[in-house]
């Protein structure tokens, strides 16, 4: 069968997701600290300053409270940080009203710092090229809006699952994207870094699957259909091979 549908996981596949987030993370905790305590001096001065209170380790505590609390937006880490901020910030002893303002502006700043990111080499110019080829789909858990990093421009159809409240590995995303593709899992392949959320569904639904395989993983009997790469840039030679 020729694929003719290629659908992408985002993040630790089309770049190194872990840098960037850990930069975020600390980034957006720090300017808000310091944004409250220019706001709120006599707050930080009778109680001391927000990041005393809720320390960073706490605030990711907060969160996966919060994602047992709602296991349907376990998935969602946009509205669970910016619920734990809520929180922690009324604990801290902001009104609501401005509880819900700095925790939108941290969220907003943690967007920020989160699309510094550069896609590994290569990318746009992959995408670019299979686009001629193939129906492009994207199928992310996470929180990157491919229209702040314009590459929007290559997907047909761009699946938020974690927003969405259908995470991978549930099979709905993928089927989502490729209804909208008008295609079908026997003519498609998905790429992704994850065994859990990437390869098994896509393999369950019966896609062909790439596996971006993180170092040092084992590469012993690989189920039918799923092919193990070190790189993204390595998907043209795949296609090759497969097609001929
Ligand atoms: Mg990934």
């Amino acid at each position: 069968m020729t694929l003719d549908t290629l659908t992408f996981d985002l993040d630790d596949t089309l770049w190194d997701n872990q840098p960037i987030m850990e930069h975020a993370e600390l980034g957006h905790f720090t300017w808000l600290n310091e944004a409250l305590s220019a706001r709120f001096p006599e707050l930080t001065t009778t109680q001391g300053s927000f990041a005393d209170h809720f320390p960073l380790e706490s605030y990711l505590a907060r969160r996966q409270d919060i994602a047992r609390l709602y296991p349907t937006r376990r998935s969602d880490f946009t509205w669970i940080r910016r619920h734990a901020l809520f929180d922690s910030l009324i604990d801290y002893g902001l009104s609501s009203q401005d509880a819900r303002h700095w925790s939108d502006a941290a969220i907003e700043r943690l967007l920020e710092l989160r699309h510094q990111l550069r896609p590994f080499e290569g990318v746009e110019s992959l995408l670019k090229t299979l686009t001629q080829r193939y129906r492009l789909g994207a199928i992310t858990n996470g929180n990157a809006d491919l229209k702040r990093l314009s590459l929007d421009a290559h997907f047909d159809i761009i699946v938020s699952a974690g927003e969405m409240h259908m995470p991978k590995p549930e099979p709905a995303p993928f089927l989502f994207a490729l209804d909208r593709l008008g295609s079908t899992p026997d003519t498609a392949m998905h790429i992704g870094d994850s065994w859990k959320e990437d390869v098994l569904p896509a393999h369950q639904l019966g896609m062909q699957v790439a596996w971006i395989a993180p170092l040092g993983s084992t590469t012993d009997s690989l189920p039918a259909r799923v092919h193990r790469l070190a790189h993204v840039n390595e998907l043209p030679g795949l296609l090759a091979r497969l097609a001929a």
